[in-house]
């Protein structure tokens, strides 16, 4: 109990959405809206205690460091030209073409942060660790590559302005385009028309981040792996239903469940293949496309008894049931 609060103690803060630097949301809200246009983030969109968090978004390339050319003026609503000095640019002075102030800036007034949706597709990249480049699908669209889930693959796909159901039909329409198996669609924006194509899921892509000491993590949520490549399946199902060995363990396992029937003692599962392995070699008997005899593999025999065990809601034994050869 001790051990399992400390443990609990050590493991990093993980704060919801709600909570992360609110740059950084409005960010990718303005991205998802700004076409190929960069945007900005000016000094006093970013909050005392949140600059940590651009620091390390620069370390991770999705923001780059790129000074302002303007400034609002400060004696009407028009924005002001800057003009540098210095050898670094370290002096500023503004000129207003509106009211015709002339007014002294400098570099940290003017410091200003990049982002754009390429730099954000390369950053999702990195942080989700897909293996394959970056292709541009559609203007809505980035490919990010391929990552794999136990046996199956998925083709990862960053999407922007899906919140309006006719331009969020089209990225979907596109994307189903270049998708060869199942895909996942990260969407920057918070709400999307649900896809009509069954290989496809769609999440949130805040969703998929942590925010945790300071710094953005990825972590695959587990509806990312809903989309579903049904014609592989069926194409799996008709394998399995022609191969000789699948058919033969298809045909135990019926015999198996015939002969669970009764009330005895603890029968345990090795000792079924024991007595099926001496009584019934029809049953762990299969012949190839060729002819050629074969025999289950023990592991097989044991499996499919297991499995049969398993529906009926036993262990590995029969508890209370005869297994009646
Ligand atoms: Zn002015």
């Amino acid at each position: 109990m001790k051990n399992k609060t400390m443990m609990k103690a050590r493991a990093p803060q993980r704060k919801p959405p709600n909570q992360w630097p609110r740059f950084f949301r409005n960010m990718l809200g303005q991205l998802d809206v700004a076409g190929d246009d960069p945007v900005f983030l000016a000094k006093d969109d970013i909050a005392l205690e949140d600059q940590s968090y651009v620091a390390s978004l620069i370390a991770q390339g999705l923001l780059s460091e790129e000074p302002s050319s303007s400034i609002a003026c400060i004696s009407c609503d028009a924005i002001a030209a800057v003009r540098r000095k210095g050898a670094k640019g370290e002096k500023a002075s503004a000129v207003c073409p509106c009211c015709g102030a002339i007014f002294q800036t400098n570099a940290q007034e003017l410091r200003r942060w990049r982002a754009d949706w390429n730099s954000l597709g390369a950053w999702v990249k990195d942080m989700a660790e897909t293996d394959g480049d970056l292709e541009s699908v559609s203007s809505s669209a980035l490919f990010l590559g391929h990552i794999t889930r136990g046996q199956e693959r998925f083709e990862v796909y960053l999407a922007r302005s899906l919140t309006e159901q006719t331009s969020g039909q089209q990225a979907y329409s596109d994307i189903s385009q270049s998708m060869n198996g199942s895909g996942i669609v990260l969407s920057l924006a918070g709400s999307f028309p649900k896809p009509t194509n069954p290989k496809m899921a769609v999440v949130r892509l805040i969703d998929c981040l942590v925010v945790s000491g300071g710094e953005f993590a990825f972590e695959w949520p587990e509806q990312a792996f809903s989309g579903k490549d049904q014609a592989k399946q069926r194409a799996g199902l008709a394998r399995a239903q022609n191969d000789p060995r699948q058919k033969q363990k298809e045909s135990l396992k019926a015999f198996v469940r015939r002969k669970i029937v009764g009330i005895s003692i603890d029968t345990r599962h090795h000792e079924i293949a024991e007595d099926i392995r001496k009584n019934h070699k029809d049953q762990i008997t299969y012949f190839d496309r060729l002819g050629n005899e074969h025999k289950l593999s023990n592991q097989i025999i044991l499996d499919s008894i297991a499995e049969v065990l398993r529906e009926n809601g036993l262990g590995d034994r029969i508890s209370g049931k005869k297994f009646n050869t």
